[in-house]
């Protein structure tokens, strides 16, 4: 999977994405990460890319022209026009069903604003899916942007070792996941629960499934009214 970033802060996604999982999974070239700064495309004299806003207020917002331009040049490059993602607070709020749907996806691009935002007129010329990733601001769209690359890589097939396969995780069915625990046996006085060391592998999952359950009720009982 091939993922776009327009962004001014490309160092950052880029540190960001290659270390760890992410970075190992570039490595192998089962997900590309391009990042591509805005400020490259922009025709303003001294590389600028905001301006003030029309009929004023606080802040900057980022010009049209750039963000287009840059758009043109990833989507001419690779030769179509795949979905193009606006991380921005006022989008669909990110979770995991959105991040199977966006990992079906060969290429996606994904534009990140700063400042107070973007220039309305580019973001409806080019933007198909505005995500949020919760109900508060931040000061730009790459940590946002980190955020679901990293969810959307973890299921792409071979992203992660077998042994930590994204199958059974939280939110698999809208439940989270049951409580883990790995050695010793017995931690300052607290111990395993002797269901998980007894190897009978079907107690073992009709256990997991009532801890699932039973944390989801305690924890986030809105997943289970979504069911
Ligand atoms: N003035 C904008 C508003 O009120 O909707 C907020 C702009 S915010 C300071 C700057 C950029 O950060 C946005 O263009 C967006 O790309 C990104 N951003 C901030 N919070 C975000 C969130 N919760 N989810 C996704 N992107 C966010």
């Amino acid at each position: 999977m091939n993922f776009h970033v327009m962004t001014l802060f490309p160092e950052m996604i880029m540190q960001g994405l290659g270390t760890s999982i992410t970075g190992r999974a570039m490595q192998k070239k089962l997900i590309q990460i391009e990042a591509v700064n805005i400020r490259d495309y922009t025709l303003e004299k001294h590389g600028q890319v905001d301006d003030y806003p029309y009929g004023g207020g606080a802040g900057m917002v980022m010009q049209a022209e750039p963000i287009y331009r840059t758009w043109e040049s990833i989507t001419n490059r690779i030769g179509k026009q795949p979905r193009v993602v606006y991380m921005t607070p006022q989008g669909s709020v990110f979770n995991q069903s959105m991040a199977e749907d966006f990992a079906k996806e060969e290429d996606l691009i994904i534009l990140c604003g700063h400042y107070e935002g973007v220039d309305e007129r580019v973001l409806d010329m080019i933007v198909t899916d505005h995500v949020s990733i919760g109900d508060y601001v931040l000061t730009g769209g790459e940590l946002p942007a980190m955020v679901m690359i990293d969810c959307i890589s973890r299921l792409v097939p071979g992203v992660l070792n077998n042994n930590d396969s994204a199958e059974f995780e939280s939110f698999h069915e809208n439940l989270l996941e049951y409580p883990q625990y790995t050695r010793p046996e017995e931690f300052m006085g607290r111990r395993v629960p002797d269901i998980l060391l007894s190897g009978h592998h079907a107690n073992i999952e009709k256990w997991r499934h009532e801890q699932s359950v039973k944390r989801t009720m305690e924890r986030r009982p809105d997943l289970l009214q979504e069911k």
